[in-house]
């Protein structure tokens, strides 16, 4: 399965509204994203909801808690976006997750769930829901996941941040 690519670039960002940081998706303001979660299991780290976005919680000196911002929790899922079939990372928050979990209880797993992706109100600030779409045909046929915990560590190591990030939730 060589055909799939991660989605690396900005300019590749389904939503256009990235931050410029790679490799997530982006689900914009008025735009249902169709994606389907290709990880056995979501990692989860701690963040900072600053005014760029979402920022990693770092292990020593975080700057971001010595300015006394609040810590959120995020999870993190690998998907493919059915339409460019590219790989992300996606960063949740808890209650999405939480939606996804239920489906994947009943389903028996979280990889091969397709789920479309929207934002509440059409705000791009909006609330991220997840409505279950069905179950992708042909599990096997789908590229494996990214190694979730290791491109965020690379990812943000590349920035000198040391951020803790467990699998699971
Ligand atoms: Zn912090």
């Amino acid at each position: 399965m060589d055909n799939f690519d991660v989605g690396p670039a900005s300019s590749r960002n389904v939503g256009g509204s990235g931050s410029g940081e790679s490799g997530f998706l982006r689900v914009p303001a008025r735009k249902t994203i169709a994606a389907v979660i290709l990880c056995d299991e979501p990692c989860s780290y701690s963040g900072h909801f600053t005014g760029g976005g979402m920022e990693p919680h770092t292990l020593s000196g975080c700057r971001w808690c010595s300015v006394g911002l609040a810590r959120k929790d995020r999870v993190v899922y690998c998907v493919m976006e059915l339409e460019s079939r590219s790989r992300y990372l996606f960063d949740i928050a808890p209650h999405t997750h939480h939606t996804i979990e239920l489906y994947a209880a009943d389903e028996g797993g979280y990889r091969g769930l397709i789920f479309h992706f929207s934002k509440a109100d059409g705000r791009i600030n909006g609330r991220l829901e997840a409505r279950f779409a069905n179950r992708f045909k042909g599990v096997e046929l789908l590229p494996a996941s990214l190694e979730i915990g290791q491109c965020l560590t690379e990812m943000w190591g590349r920035r000198g941040r040391s951020v803790q990030i467990s699998a699971g939730i």
